[in-house]
Parts: C-alpha cells; structure tokens; sequence
C-alpha cells in the first residue's frame, strides 16, 4: 500500500469473463457489416475500473483503444512493447499539447482534431522531425455543442491539412452524440447523423477524394441507432457491462429483438474494521443522524466518500454481508461506513461487505448506488479511487 493508505481496504474485482462477454455482444453486433471494428473506451482510468488492470483484457478484445489523454496512449504502447501484444490503433479523443505531438507521431498514435488553434502546433510538431506524420481524425460537431468543427469551418480545415500534409495525415472522421441514451425516439441523433455524413463526404472530397474511417457510436448508438454504426463502434460503459441508461435498454429490446445481456465487471467490496455491538439509545456518525431503537451489532468499514463512495447515498444505501442486505447506517464518511449486520452477521467479528456486485443470489449494481446518489452509473464507477487496489478474478 502507498503511504497515506489504510492497508486494510476496500479493494475492486474485475471479471475477466464478464468483459470478454460484452466484447462478444459486441462482435455480434459488429458482425452485421463486414469490415466493422470494435472500438474500447478506456478513458477515466478505464471508467474507474484501473486501466492498468483492464488493459490487457481490453486489448485482446477490441481492435481500436480510445484514450483521453496522450500519457495514456503511451501507456499502452509501452505495454505493447513489454509483453510483445500486436499494435493496436490508438486514438487520443481528448486534447493534447503541442510538446505530446511529437512522441505520439513516433509511437504512430493518432490524435482528434477538433479546433483550429492547431495551426500553431504544425510548426512545433515539423521541427521535431517526426519518423511520419502524425494521423488525425477530424472531429466534427454534429450538434453535442462540445468540441468539433460546424460545416461553416470545413473550408478552413481542410486547408489546414493541405498546407501540412507533411506533419498532418488525415485519417478519420468522428463525431459524438448529444442524447441517444436520454431518449427511445432517436429524431435529433438521425439528424447529427445527416450532418456527420455530409460533413464527412465535403471533407473526402475536399482532401482529394481520400477515404477516411468514420466512426460515431458509443455504447447506445451501437447498440439502438444502427444507421451511425458505420467503420467502428466507440464503446464504454457497455463494454465494462453497464447499461448507457434504461432507455437504452428498452431500445434494444425493440430494435435488436431482444436486450442482450451485460455482464457487470465490477465488484467492490470491503473487509470490515470493526464489529461490535451498539446499545439501544446509541448514535452512529456526524450529525447523530441515526440513532439505535434497540441493540445492533455494527460493521464499521474502512472506506468512504475518499474511495469515492457517493456521501449522497446516506440514509438510502445498503451493502450485501452474507447474500443479506445490511442498511448503512447515518452518514457516509470520508473514511468510514456503518452497516447494521445484526440480521446477517449476528456472531461474526468480522465481516466482508460487497458494495457493488453479487454476493449468493443478491447483487448491488452500480446502477442502484447511482439512483441512491442522484446520479448515473458512469459517475459512479469513474470516481472510484485510484488508490484502490483491483484483482482481477
Ligand atoms: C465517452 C465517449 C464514448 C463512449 O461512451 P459510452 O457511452 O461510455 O459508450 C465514445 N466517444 C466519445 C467521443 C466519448 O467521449
């Protein structure tokens, strides 16, 4: 353990069945178009489930791997290198600096173009004297309002990419959807989807009639919207065995026939602290927000909101102790929780408490915690801490 952290904690575990499962459902989907690839998000430190940990799995079962931040694409090249895995396309969605331009061109990782401040860097990048050019990905904003470029810019891109041809490769084209998962009537996304393709047509076109991959869906467009599937399929959180949203899931079932089933990755659980009975009149945690009506034996965990542990689930959550569900007890902490474990663990000292996943025929998901917290399943999983430790199993 690093410094500054409780040797005794919560710890994560990763299924490597369940991610190879929803890689398959996937490829099943994939398979629909010859040619069609797989694409993983691991952004978010693989949305928190250790992208460490998960890169292996990942890269076995996908042909393209999706970083946010160039140190993460470098990561996996150096993992490539270590353990002798065949290359991977890798993409950086995020922004990258002008000083990362270059070792991303050595190590052939492609970069998202998406905003004409890069006209500065074309210098920069040819005076480090690249091995090749650098691929990009044009970005454009079909209508998420976030980066990108509008058709109005096109004529500017692309003579940006004419006047460095021998700095910038143009390789693909992308954009993002604003709310395919938020709805089960998909009218605005058909409509980024016509802009995408006329976008991407005026700029094959304006290249010189090249070919570029195209590439929109995410986890639900992949799965509900096969009109934006097109070269490959950018998925997240569906990957990690999590639904985009319960709209999503009702999609499916329309358009797929039936919803497929997504194995959860994740477990998180906790070995207790302490065990102890408290007396009836007895107070747990800040603000005396829970007071014992009679004698409860409590599990105190050695985790909390620092783990990221949501603190709005207080008063709301429960956790598994021996396949039973255990009420939390008064507020969540920045170190601690309170279970009640008097109906599952009346006689134990110590108890492992499951926080997301199944234990016997009872399951946590991530989902639940997320409606516990107002908030929704991505958030959950991406905040979990990166000191935690993560077994894969
Ligand atoms: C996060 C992200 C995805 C993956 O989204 P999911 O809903 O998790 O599948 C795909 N593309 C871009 C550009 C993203 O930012």
């Amino acid at each position: 353990m690093r410094p500054g952290y409780p040797e005794q904690a919560s710890f994560i575990e990763l299924s490597a069945k369940a991610l190879r499962h929803n890689a398959r459902v996937f490829r099943g989907i994939a398979a629909a178009r010859p040619g069609q690839r797989l694409g993983a998000v691991i952004k978010g430190n693989a949305y928190g489930h250790g992208f460490e940990e998960l890169l292996p799995l990942v890269h076995e079962a996908a042909d393209v791997l999706y970083v946010i931040a160039a140190q993460d694409a470098l990561r996996a090249r150096e993992r490539e290198r270590a353990a002798q895995w065949p290359q991977r396309e890798v993409l950086v969605l995020g922004a990258v600096g002008p000083r990362e331009l270059a070792e991303l061109a050595r190590e052939r990782v492609a970069v998202v173009l998406s905003d004409l401040s890069w006209l500065r860097f074309a210098a920069e990048l040819r005076a480090s004297r690249p091995p090749g050019p650098l691929e990009v990905h044009v970005h454009l904003d079909s209508g998420l309002g976030r980066e990108g470029f509008s058709e109005a810019e096109l004529p500017k891109v692309v003579e940006l990419l004419k006047a460095n041809a021998d700095v910038f490769r143009p390789a693909g084209v992308l954009s993002h959807f604003a709310n395919v998962e938020d709805v089960t009537e998909q009218g605005y996304a058909l409509q980024q989807v016509a802009t995408f393709e006329r976008g991407a047509a005026t700029l094959e076109a304006a290249l010189g009639g090249v070919t570029l991959q195209r590439h929109m869906a995410a986890s639900a467009a992949s799965l509900v919207l096969p009109q934006a599937r097109f070269d490959v399929l950018r998925v997240g959180i569906a990957l990690y065995g999590l639904w985009p949203s319960a709209q999503t899931r009702l999609s499916a079932r329309v358009v797929l026939g039936e919803a497929p089933v997504l194995e959860p990755v994740l477990a998180w659980r906790c070995q207790s602290q302490a065990v102890k009975w408290l007396e009836a009149g007895a107070y747990v945690g800040y603000g005396c927000t829970w007071r014992a009506t009679e004698r409860t034996r409590i599990a105190v965990l050695p985790m909390g909101y620092f783990d990221g542990y949501p603190r709005l689930a207080s008063g709301k959550a429960y956790a598994l102790v021996n396949g039973r569900r255990c009420p939390l007890l008064g507020r969540v902490m920045m170190n601690h929780l309170v279970l009640d474990v008097t109906g599952a663990a009346r006689d134990a000292d110590e108890v492992l408490a499951t926080l997301i996943g199944a234990d016997a025929d009872e399951a946590i998901s991530a989902d639940t915690v997320a409606g516990w917290a107002d908030t929704i399943n991505y958030e959950v999983v991406s905040r979990l801490g990166p000191h935690l430790e993560r077994r894969v199993v």
